[in-house]
């Protein structure tokens, strides 16, 4: 539990707690981009918080964070929202406490869920363990009012990405899920930049933190922001975007140069 254990290297007053989305977002842009994220990342220390907000589960966390390629973590909002947990000891051990409401919204959900959407056409499981959620690819046979099989089951249904259909608890997304952990956390909200790529990061955005939407974003995510003043759009993708976010809204200074 985070409250037993929060003797975290972390400082309650972070210069930075950077709560990032993985592919097309921290994981996205050119290599030297990424390199200058990463390395800038490293050289602070206990001076910046990592969150990784992400639509991957646990075990992919574990497996990017072992390949050494990225800053590992402090802690881990997975499963689009429907994981919580401290990232320790290479894996994400999940807070169960936090998670509570998640579980108790999700309680015999995933069966009904399957059952439902077995057979839709051109809509299959994406190959995933899954914890409180159930997501699904699809291609173009799949028709989108083929959902409705899941009216009168209270979950949510996020599309994004033009493939993806992520089945969750009601109310349960990265946004409320991250605020969620930073309260427990006591971590300074003025501090905080979320960043993201697709429409399942749209939840982050719209709790009011400062934002990277980053370049090349999917289309909706754009509109869907376009009104938010604090989700500032970026013109470089991926992590160069993060870097550029940061001092757009003037949350560090000390960043290294990028061009790309
Ligand atoms: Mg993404």
């Amino acid at each position: 539990m985070l409250d037993k254990g929060f003797s975290s290297p972390g400082v309650a007053e972070p210069k930075l707690v950077l709560a990032t989305d993985l592919d097309g977002t921290f994981l996205g842009g050119p290599v030297e981009a990424r390199a200058a994220l990463y390395d800038w990342l490293r050289a602070q220390g206990p001076q910046v918080r990592l969150i990784y907000v992400t639509g991957r589960d646990p075990a992919f966390i574990a497996d990017l964070a072992a390949s050494g390629d990225v800053p590992p973590p402090e802690f881990v909002i997975g499963d689009v929202g429907t994981t919580i947990g401290r990232f320790t000891g290479g894996r994400v051990e999940p807070d169960a406490r936090l998670e509570a409401p998640i579980r108790r919204a999700w309680a015999g959900k995933a069966e009904r869920v399957r059952t439902r959407l077995a057979g839709v056409r051109g809509l299959w499981p994406q190959p995933t363990p899954f914890r409180h959620r159930l997501s699904y690819q699809y291609d173009d046979r799949f028709q989108p009012e083929a959902l409705r099989a899941l009216e009168g089951l209270e979950v949510d249904i996020l599309i994004s990405h033009g493939c993806f259909v992520d089945i969750l608890p009601p109310g349960i997304s990265k946004g409320p899920s991250l605020l969620r952990l930073l309260t427990e956390l006591k971590l300074p909200r003025e501090r905080v930049l979320v960043a993201g790529d697709t429409l399942n990061d749209l939840s982050m955005f719209e709790t009011g933190l400062r934002g990277a939407v980053v370049g090349g974003a999917e289309v909706a995510l754009l509109k869907a922001t376009h009104a938010i003043p604090t989700a500032y759009h970026c013109t470089r993708p991926g992590a160069g975007g993060i870097l550029e976010a940061i001092v757009a809204h003037g949350l560090c200074a000390d960043l290294p140069e990028v061009s790309v």
